[in-house]
């Protein structure tokens, strides 16, 4: 499924079976998960993609050699700049991304250099584990950067706030959700997710946050999330590209409150929490679409409409 110009429908192609380079694995897509990012590179937010682009960094699939491995987003780093050998990859400022800079996992197959791939943990189906690879990444950093906040609020209940609530409730730290004020299923979903407290984003929770991650790409949470923290707490904006923040008094930021963002992810982080997920254990739930139909799974996550992750089934020719 190909964009070949932002804002228009990704289009079947038949494409040639990619040929691995150097250090690169093959992979037969078995599933790839479908991330608000890649809405943001369809819809033109994101404004250097390279066209035409195979979109999908939450891969899954089998190498040539049979192991079972995940291609997240961080799909390059040169290895030498000051961020790199500062254990800050994911701040590469030659860094490639996967379904972005080079092609993903909308496809039957696909190649990835073998360094940033992942084991896929045992025990977690394709469909099911896909989500893992950026919605539970990139929600696990942001955690990680929340600190040792012991009350979390969660702004925005999709695919990454439904793998993070399992990790902070693991982690013993009490939980609040805010969704889109009318929105009784998110409401619902993030209350069955552990939350004790779960209302509208422009409400204040019974008490004050110590941090609060941002998920949901809306400028004016940030202001709203900020209102609602402790003083010393953080807000921390998960996503790659959000509406503008609105002018906000000097008094919501005062007293040590920080608004800090998240970007991209590194291989340690991968490592840590494909190691964790199994032990907490993270479940994840999906809708699955099959390939042909990632233009509906597209649409339905930019109305808001899945409950958890949209995941692609990919079965490949060989299976029809
Ligand atoms: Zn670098
Ligand atoms: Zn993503």
């Amino acid at each position: 499924m190909v964009l070949e110009r932002q804002r228009e429908p990704l289009q079947l192609r038949d494409l040639p079976v990619p040929e691995p380079g150097e250090g690169q694995v093959r992979l037969r897509v078995l599933a790839c998960g479908v991330c608000r990012t890649d809405l943001h590179v369809a819809d033109g937010d994101l404004d250097r993609p390279k066209l035409p682009l195979v979109l999908g960094h939450q891969i899954v699939g089998v190498a040539d050699d049979g192991r079972r491995l995940g291609v997240p987003w961080l799909g390059w780093t040169d290895g030498v700049c000051r961020y790199c050998v500062s254990g800050r990859e994911n701040l590469c400022e030659s860094a490639r991304f996967t379904g972005y800079d080079v092609d993903g996992g909308y496809a039957e197959y696909a190649v990835a250099d073998e360094r940033f791939c992942f084991p896929i943990p045992e025990g977690y189906p394709d469909l099911q584990a896909a989500p893992l690879l950026c919605a539970g990444l990139i929600g696990y950093r942001s955690l990680r950067l929340a600190g040792d906040a012991e009350r979390l609020g969660l702004y925005g209940f999709g695919a990454s706030a439904h793998i993070v609530a399992q990790v902070a409730r693991h982690q013993g730290r009490r939980l609040f959700g805010f969704v889109r004020r009318g929105d009784e299923a998110a409401r619902a979903f993030a209350l069955e997710l552990g939350c004790e407290w779960a209302g509208a984003s422009d409400e204040l929770p019974p008490e004050e946050l110590d941090a609060a991650i941002v998920f949901a790409p809306a400028g004016e949470l940030v202001p709203a999330a900020l209102r609602a923290l402790a003083r010393g707490g953080s807000v921390v904006c998960a996503g790659i590209h959000m509406s503008d923040i609105p002018s906000f008094p000097y008094e919501l930021l005062w007293e040590e409150r920080l608004v800090r963002s998240v970007a991209n992810l590194t291989r340690r982080d991968g490592e840590e929490f494909l190691a964790l997920a199994p032990q907490v254990p993270v479940r994840t739930e999906i809708e699955v679409f099959e390939l042909e139909r990632a233009n509906e799974a597209l649409d339905r996550l930019r109305r808001g409409e899945i409950r958890g992750a949209a995941v692609l089934r990919v079965l490949g020719s060989e299976h029809e």
